[in-house]
């Protein structure tokens, strides 16, 4: 079967050459000189036919493989026609057919591969690009392009220096692939809202004989010694802004907190010094003294409770025994406990809910404990002479508790920051009148464990309006 076309092709030049020795054998004999040459040229014609139909075949044949070839090279993978001729061409072509099946099977692995990283690359949160040698971007994912503000289609191909604005990304980049080494670096993005970046760039170390040919002494010589060059480096953004935000909160909240406590602990210390050295005796001033130094360790005592119950609140441990609670008799009950003080300080409080106002889910002491804290400030930052409303309505599927009042308001800048621990618009004002700045803070966290809202209403010189909506019992 092996070498079948050969034979076919020595076949036929031996039928030529027979008929070209016979026509020879012919002249040399005695035949006549007219049916000699009409012999000739019938064997030389026959013989001539049956090459020229063995050439055709397999020039067609030919042919057909160079059209196969073409279109595997454009991507089409569809086999050749089975053959039922056993030569070479026919095993050349099932050769063809197996190379295009496996190079199709490649193809496809490889696509599906790509699609795969590509997925996994566009839904990272983090920022993901590739460069070259050279800096350029071969790759960049989508976060990647959003975090620079840049296009990730138009920045292929482009050196990084060009299309990103920051200096230290591209020295790190630049760093990571001259030394071959991890480069890590932050890094903040946007002035009006800064993004805090952990930066890391990543050599992608590739064996290039090249180099190492070239590489002075030339131990690459024959024995094939190779050298890892960075071929690249992949550049990975990490948004740790939260992260940032968090320390920063925590630096604060130490700051504020030790903050808190010198003030009275200062008095203190003062005040039981100055009774100390001689003032115990001054009948005049003896009480005084110690009624400052009670009212500083009645206040260290709030701030501490207030702390205490901050941090249970924030590390998921207050424990909240939700049942179906009547707002109605904790509005009543706070507005009693606040008459006193409101009148003491020449204030009206009015009290105005609808008949039959439905139970909410929530747990007593803390709703009570919210109110109780806005109708405290209510009368606290409410000049004499002003006047507190105390009301509640249901809307849709919940209860909205609200506390009026026609005090010192509160200025746009400060409304949303003062649900914050430790926010005060005038803390001097605040820690005169004996408050902690964390009672709005408690007060946020209670209404959000049970599901509902707090927030305010205010204009500056005519008052606030703070509400809580809490859920109803009967809503699932
Ligand atoms: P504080 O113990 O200082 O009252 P809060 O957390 O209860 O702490 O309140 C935070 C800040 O919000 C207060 O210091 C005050 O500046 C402002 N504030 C709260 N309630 C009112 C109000 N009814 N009117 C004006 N300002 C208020």
């Amino acid at each position: 079967m092996r070498a079948k076309l050969f034979w076919k092709l020595s076949f036929t030049y031996l039928l030529l050459l027979l008929a070209v020795l016979a026509a020879m054998d012919l002249y040399a004999t005695s035949a006549p000189r007219g049916h000699l040459v009409i012999a000739a040229l019938i064997i030389v014609v026959l013989g001539s036919i049956a090459t020229l139909l063995v050439s055709r075949g397999f020039s067609d044949r030919v042919e057909r493989l160079k059209n196969f070839a073409g279109r595997v090279a454009g991507g089409d993978f569809r086999p050749l026609e089975r053959e039922d001729t056993e030569d070479e061409l026919a095993d050349l072509a099932r050769a063809l057919n197996e190379t295009a099946a496996r190079l199709e099977a490649t193809i496809s692995t490889l696509t599906n591969e790509r699609n795969r990283s590509s997925a996994i690359l566009g839904s990272m949160v983090e920022g993901v690009a590739v460069i070259d040698a050279k800096e350029r971007v071969i790759f960049c994912n989508q976060a990647f392009a959003e975090i620079l503000s840049i296009d990730a289609v138009a920045s292929e191909g482009r050196p990084i220096l060009e299309i990103v604005r920051q200096a230290d990304l591209v020295s790190l980049a630049r760093r990571a692939l001259q030394s071959g080494e991890h480069a890590q670096g932050d890094l903040v993005i946007g002035t009006i809202s800064p993004r805090s970046f952990d930066v890391t760039v990543a050599p992608v170390a590739a064996l290039n004989s090249q180099v190492a040919a070239r590489a002075p002494g030339g131990e690459s010589g024959g024995s094939g010694a190779r050298q890892e060059v960075p071929r690249g480096a992949v550049i990975v953004l990490h948004d740790i802004s939260e992260l940032r935000r968090l320390e920063r909160v925590r630096q604060d909240f130490v700051a504020n907190v030790s903050h808190e406590f010198k003030t009275p602990l200062t008095a203190i210390q003062g005040f039981s010094e100055t009774l100390l050295s001689g003032a115990l005796e001054d009948e005049k001033n003896n009480r005084r003294f110690l009624e400052i130094i009670r009212d500083h360790a009645v206040r260290l005592g709030r701030l501490t409770d207030d702390l205490l119950k901050l941090a249970r609140i924030e590390a998921g441990k207050l424990e909240l025994e939700f049942h179906p609670v009547a707002l109605a008799d904790i509005i009543e009950s706070c507005a009693s406990t606040s008459l006193l003080k409101a009148s003491q300080r020449n204030l009206s409080l009015d009290v105005e809910f609808p008949p039959g106002l439905p139970p909410v889910r929530g747990d007593a002491s803390l709703l009570r404990e919210v109110l109780q804290n806005l109708l405290d400030n209510a009368v606290q930052y409410t000049p004499p002479g002003g006047k507190v409303v105390l009301s509640a309505a249901t809307r849709d599927s919940e209860v909205v508790v609200t506390v009026a009042d026609t005090g010192i308001g509160i200025p746009l800048a400060d409304k949303e920051r003062i649900f914050e621990r430790f926010y005060r618009v005038d803390a001097a004002r605040s820690r005169e009148v004996g408050g902690t700045g964390l009672g709005l803070s408690i007060a946020k966290h209670i209404v959000e464990a049970h599901g509902g809202r707090i927030w305010v209403d205010s204009a500056v010189g005519e008052g606030s309006q703070f509400h809580f909506a809490i859920p109803l019992a009967s809503h699932p």
